[in-house]
């Protein structure tokens, strides 16, 4: 079981039923850099393994959990930092990744 930070997102804009975006692929850290880019199936996938992906907080420090999420307007599989999750280290905080 790994623990994963992630440091990066990327979004995919969905036009339905209003125009939105979601988070469709994550970057996690290793030394330097992005060690790798996730799509929101292969974390689901490693979740189920029992792997946790998380953030933190570039000012706070703080390490909120990151969890399986739905869409509440597409309903289409994506994530989401934990609702206590404070400013600066929500996932729509992270810069996109590369
Ligand atoms: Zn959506």
């Amino acid at each position: 079981m790994a623990q994963h930070r992630i440091i990066g997102t990327r979004r995919e804009t969905c036009d339905t039923p209003r125009v939105h975006a979601h988070v469709v692929i994550v970057g996690t850290e290793k030394s330097s850099g992005y060690s790798k880019l996730w799509t929101i199936t292969q974390v689901y996938n490693a979740m189920d393994q029992g792997d946790t992906f998380y953030t933190c907080g570039e000012k706070s420090q703080k390490i909120v959990a990151v969890h399986k999420y739905s869409c509440p307007l597409c309903a289409e599989k994506t994530l989401r930092s934990a609702p206590e999750a404070g400013t600066d280290d929500n996932l729509d905080n992270l810069p996109t990744c590369q």
